[in-house]
């Protein structure tokens, strides 16, 4: 399968000022080669070079595209395979146009979506952590979402990885040779060396996993609920930060019904306001107190922001509301507070911590910045800034990581309890494949196919 030669347009398909076909596998050169002229002959050009000139039909001669052709000779490309990139004009006839001609030739066919980064997997360029990490660059909602993901595309979690693996491998080692010379008495010096392994990968792992909740936050933002009375200032509120943050709307095709995801970036904290009928009013939860759908996006978020109107008492049905939200991780808003004040703080201070409540005004914009530091603070311990950007923020990855940890425990309980040395083999080899399979190593081919089938075409 990795023989034949595949093309699909890169750019986004529609009005652009230019767009971008790949090409990629054994007869990119010769195969564009036939169907571009310009001064030089693509064959006989060389690997990393531009070249201008037109896309003709071979069969009427007739000029169908003005195009830029890049030429990346293997194995210094993205895929590690002769790659051609034909820069055409933007908009969908141009590139229609190319398209098809280049499906036509005989030794071409459309790609899949995913394909040019599962070659680069499979050709052994980067490992699957970093093709895993380019899909979240592209679905990237935060500036630091995309440098995290960046890094991980560098190849930052991979080389963390290998360390681990690395002391295994010393540690397979060492037991090795205490089952081939057993004569060598050895082995409770064999015990101690396991044992002092396993604990310093088990700390490696950890501190791992210490990253993965802040990662996942900044993946996929923080699920978010804005709930409060009618009037508090819920839809000015939502404005005010969006103004402030650029807002980015997505929506989510697959469900019942398209759910809308708004996206704003609070100190670097992407927030993912939930949207769940399409329309902003639903974030009004309470004025739909009884509708199932918003009683579940509150319980689905991960934050509740509780918007109270400051210049007026409380009223009843916020004070069932707070006793509901009481335990969650909750920030209420007292807003309006350029008016002149009527709510009973102590009231609200009964229900939720001092530092959980922020004074603001959606309208004046007075206090958005507390509320961003409350956010930090209570996502990140304040703590945000580290310069190590290096976030485990993967399912897959903390699921494996997890067992890693589990088979190292059970290396340890053995070595502590005297068992055969050959039965801590089993758990410490254990831990090692299962740190391998999140950078690929003896990954399953259909765990490689569900990976790459959710890249988009062109990829
Ligand atoms: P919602 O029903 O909770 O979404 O509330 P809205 O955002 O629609 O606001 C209701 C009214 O309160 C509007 O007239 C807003 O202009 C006003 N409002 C919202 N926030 C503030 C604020 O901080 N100060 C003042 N003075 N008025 C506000
Ligand atoms: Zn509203």
């Amino acid at each position: 399968m990795l023989s034949d030669t595949i093309a699909a347009i890169s750019t986004a398909v529609g009005e652009s000022g230019i767009a971008v076909i790949r090409v990629s596998g054994p007869e990119a050169i010769a195969e564009v080669g036939r169907l571009f002229r310009s001064k030089i002959a693509l064959p006989e050009a060389e690997s990393h070079t531009v070249h201008y000139g037109f896309i003709i039909d071979p069969e009427t001669g007739e000029k169908l595209e003005e195009v830029l052709v890049s030429l990346f000779r293997a194995p210094r490309s993205f895929t590690t395979e002769d790659v051609v990139e034909i820069s055409t004009h933007g908009g969908i006839i141009s590139v229609k146009r190319v398209m098809d001609l280049l499906l036509q030739q005989r030794d071409i066919r459309l790609a899949e979506p995913g394909e040019f980064t599962k070659r680069a997997f499979l050709n052994g360029r980067i490992d699957l952590s970093q093709a895993e990490a380019v899909i979240d660059l592209i679905r990237s909602k935060s500036d630091r979402a995309f440098s995290v993901a960046l890094k991980q595309v560098e190849g930052d979690l991979s080389r963390k990885i290998n360390t681990l693996r690395h002391s295994l491998v010393e540690t397979l080692a060492h037991i090795e040779v205490n089952i081939d010379y057993p004569e060598h008495d050895v082995e409770s010096m064999t015990t101690e060396f396991i044992k002092n392994k396993c604990t310093e990968v088990t700390e490696g792992i950890e501190t791992l996993l210490k990253t993965a909740n802040q990662g996942k936050i900044l993946r996929e933002g923080i699920t978010t609920a804005i709930v409060g009375r009618p009037n508090v200032g819920k839809s000015s509120l939502l404005n005010a930060l969006a103004r402030e943050n650029k807002a980015i709307v997505t929506d989510i095709p697959g469900t019942t019904r398209d759910v809308i995801e708004e996206y704003v970036t609070i100190n670097n904290i992407p927030l993912k306001l939930l949207d769940t009928a399409g329309i902003r009013e639903t974030m009004d939860v309470v004025e739909r107190i009884g509708v199932e759908r918003s009683k579940a996006a509150v319980l689905e978020a991960d934050l509740i922001l509780l918007v109270l109107n400051s210049s007026e008492p409380l009223h009843e049905d916020e004070i069932k509301l707070m006793e509901q939200l009481s335990g969650r991780p909750t920030l209420v808003l007292l807003n309006k507070i350029d008016l002149p004040q009527q709510l009973d703080r102590g009231k609200v201070a009964l229900y939720f911590p001092e530092n959980a409540i922020v004074e603001l005004s959606a309208k004046t914009q007075e206090g958005l910045d507390h509320l961003e530091d409350a956010i930090s603070q209570l996502f990140f311990g304040g703590k945000l800034e580290s310069g190590d950007l290096t976030y485990v923020s993967n399912v897959r990855h903390i699921a494996l990581l997890k067992k890693a940890k589990q088979s190292l425990a059970e290396a340890y309980d053995a070595a502590d309890s005297g068992i055969p040395i050959d039965i801590m083999q089993i758990d410490v080899r254990l831990a090692w494949e299962q740190l391998g399979e999140v950078i690929g190593d003896s990954a399953p081919d259909a765990l490689i196919d569900q990976i790459f089938s959710q890249f988009c075409l062109g990829k």
